[in-house]
């Protein structure tokens, strides 16, 4: 099995179709995924190319007519179009909202497409959630501490205390300093990404 991390055979696929290779087995009939998908090539030696698709987290063989050259560092700011870091879709620029303005007046736009940003923005919190997550809420000007960082505060004089949600079964888990609650929503919980980073930090520590 080729691996693509660390490769740079970028590729461009025209079409949305191709055949899957699940673990060196060839599916039978042809898969669909977005037109201008964009993949890394790993074998080049036949008429069917074998690509592997990040957005689609997926190998597949694909007929090198459907297949156009990119220019990956031609995308993004200052271009016509852009390639989403969810879909891996190249997109058209105005498919990507605006995030705000730089310095110079330039726009900058989120990394994910809007197709791919709906999916997020979807998992809202159920109002009951809200209104007990707000009964609850620690009161202005008492002493604070927030159960991660263990730091102490004055609420709403020297500490920001934010109602923290788990969006995925959408409810209320309890209250957090602003700080910890941003670093908590960067690691994604639902998706373990707190546990292999506890798990990068084990590899890497010094042991003496
Ligand atoms: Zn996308
Ligand atoms: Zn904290």
């Amino acid at each position: 099995m080729t691996n693509p991390i660390g490769k740079s055979s970028w590729i461009l696929c025209v079409s949305g179709s191709g055949i899957a290779n699940n673990h060196g087995v060839r599916d039978i009939i042809p898969s669909h995924f977005p037109a201008n998908s964009v993949g890394i090539v790993l074998d080049d030696s036949d008429t069917e190319w074998l690509v592997f698709l990040p957005g689609q987290n997926q190998q597949f063989y694909i007929n090198s007519e459907h297949l156009a050259e990119i220019d990956i560092y031609q995308t993004g700011k200052g271009f016509e179009s852009k390639i989403c870091n969810i879909c891996f879709v190249l997109k058209p620029m105005d498919e990507f909202q605006v995030n705000q303005t730089d310095a110079k007046g330039r726009k900058t736009r989120r990394p994910s497409c809007n197709i791919c940003r709906q999916d997020i923005d979807r998992r809202a919190i159920p109002s009951r959630e809200r209104k007990l997550s707000q009964r609850l809420r620690p009161k202005k000007g008492t002493l604070w501490q927030c159960p991660i960082c263990r730091k102490m505060g004055i609420v709403g004089v020297n500490v920001k205390v934010v109602a923290d949600h788990d969006h995925y079964p959408g409810r209320w888990r309890g209250f957090l300093c602003d700080s910890c609650n941003t670093g908590l929503g960067r690691f994604k919980i639902g998706e373990n990404f707190l546990r292999n980073a506890i798990a990068y930090l084990k590899e890497h520590e010094i042991t003496n």
